[in-house]
């Protein structure tokens, strides 16, 4: 009878198309085995799960870890240990860092502080700023290069200089030559020409709180949005290069997603778990200003966001999770423009998924889908997102009917503070396991950095299809 290192008993299996009651035999960083609830089976050690829920790890393919260079909001190490805490087997790192990995030393330079640092898997977005660079950065495993269409007014952070593009030109550029190297291009939407002219406004009549900067970037209800949206998609259009767009949050964007896919471009979307469960309700706003404030998500695009997301127009969901400091933060009450925009949500997001599936909004299928398989099939992380034969053994176990309240006191994050706290949630994260290996379990990070692998996509990386048309 074969002997597994790990048998996690009694549960309930989850996956993107159904519930299964199963229990999961791993060998060494695999699933080896789904066996029959209660089969007698030889373990090394076992896990009671009975009443629980065993989802796939969840994939952050957008995460603000602040490593190198602004350490003082949060490393890898307490980034990853908040992952971990929340279900999160897999983080992807954003590339506004100093100095960015916007070149191939700069880039190996962060992986080999990853490799050391990390609890749990994770891959690095590589600033697509230098065309020269990509091919030679796409040869060390990363599954997406990011650019951000805007560029930061009144402060110089988090959208420095060195990552960020907005001329259409140069824009296109980029897209052809990410497109050689076959991976996907996520860019931030942003319309920097619409945008300076809306603030100006704002300034002039001297409105500059944090109520004055969330209406800003959602004037003529998501204008700098739609129109960097339907920028990005005609470009996309041109090249054939593989888009993912981040922070969907509008119903303009969410129609043109719509057409697009309809149209078999290929596209996918994210959307942030600060549109759907923060941000978009004006008297969080009030209450927090820019702690509340990654952006101001107008209440009426609420329902088309979860539509959107329970239909398939938004791929997945990632965290967006962006760490600041108080000190960071605090300015906002005066002045928006000078706060550091960006929430943290890697530890509370899948519980607030969760959440959202006792509410109603949303089937705990969806979420591991949203969470864990569409990430995994965006990225070409072919052994993760998914409880089969074969995968990585990345999972979280949850007990759906447990409920908590989010406070600062739980916060792993450095900063030591979330804008959900006072949030009552139903559905606890119990255990996170990285391929085979317990990192969370009841309250405790018990990973150790350095564990975390750097997780390569397969089946992506090379032009799948040719460009729509030409480019003379
Ligand atoms: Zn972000």
């Amino acid at each position: 009878m074969t002997t597994y290192d790990l048998v996690i008993r009694g549960g309930t299996l989850v996956t993107a198309s159904g519930r299964t009651l199963a229990d999961l035999a791993i060998i060494d960083t695999r699933i080896a085995a789904l066996l029959e609830s209660g089969a007698d089976a030889s373990a090394k050690r076992t896990i009671d799960a009975t009443g629980r829920h065993v989802l796939p790890g969840a994939i952050d393919v957008h995460s603000h870890h602040r490593e190198p260079g602004f350490t003082h909001k949060e490393d890898i190490v307490t980034a990853t240990s908040a992952a971990a805490a929340g279900g999160v087997t897999t983080s992807f790192a954003m590339p506004n860092v100093q100095p960015p990995p916007n070149t191939l030393e700069r880039l190996d330079g962060m992986l080999a502080l990853y490799d050391q640092r990390s609890i749990i898997d994770w891959n690095v977005n590589a600033a697509a700023t230098i065309p020269d660079q990509f091919p030679s950065m796409a040869s060390r495993g990363i599954a997406a290069f990011k650019v951000f269409m805007v560029v930061d007014t009144g402060r110089d952070y988090p959208h420095m200089p060195g990552i960020g593009v907005h001329d259409h030109g140069e824009l296109l550029g980029i897209f052809e030559a990410v497109g050689e190297t076959g991976l996907p291009l996520m860019v931030h939407p942003h319309d920097q020409g619409l945008m300076s002219h809306i603030e100006q406004g704002y300034w002039q009549r001297g409105e500059r709180d944090a109520r004055a900067y969330a209406r800003a970037y959602s004037a003529y209800d998501g204008i700098i949005w739609d129109t960097a949206v339907a920028v990005l998609l005609r470009i996309q259009q041109a090249t054939g290069t593989p888009l993912h767009l981040l922070h969907t949050q509008s119903s303009g964007v969410i129609e043109q997603l719509r057409r697009a896919k309809a149209a078999g471009q290929r596209v996918t979307a994210e959307v942030n778990p600060w549109a759907l469960f923060l941000g978009n309700d004006w008297a969080t706003i009030e209450r927090l200003g820019s702690y509340a404030l990654s952006y101001y998500v107008p209440e009426h695009n609420t329902e088309p966001l979860w539509t959107a997301l329970n239909d398939g127009t938004i791929d997945l969901v990632s965290t967006d999770h962006a760490p600041h400091t108080r000190d960071e933060k605090e300015p906002g009450w005066t002045d928006g423009w000078k706060a550091h925009t960006g929430t943290p949500s890697t530890q509370f997001y899948v519980p607030l998924l969760l959440d959202a599936v006792h509410r109603g909004l949303i089937s705990i299928e969806r979420v591991v889908e949203l969470v864990a398989t569409a990430p995994a099939r965006v990225f070409g992380l072919a052994r993760k997102g998914r409880l089969e034969v074969g995968c990585d053994a990345d999972i979280a176990i949850v007990d759906l009917e447990a409920d908590f309240e989010i406070s600062d006191d739980i916060v792993l994050s450095k900063i030591g503070w979330t804008p959900y706290a006072g949030s009552r949630v139903r559905g606890v994260v119990e255990t996170t396991i990285v391929r085979g290996q317990v990192v969370y379990q009841d309250g405790h990070v018990v990973g150790q950095p350095g564990w975390g692998r750097q997780a390569r996509p397969e089946g992506i990386g090379k032009r799948e299809q040719p460009p729509t048309s030409s480019k003379e």
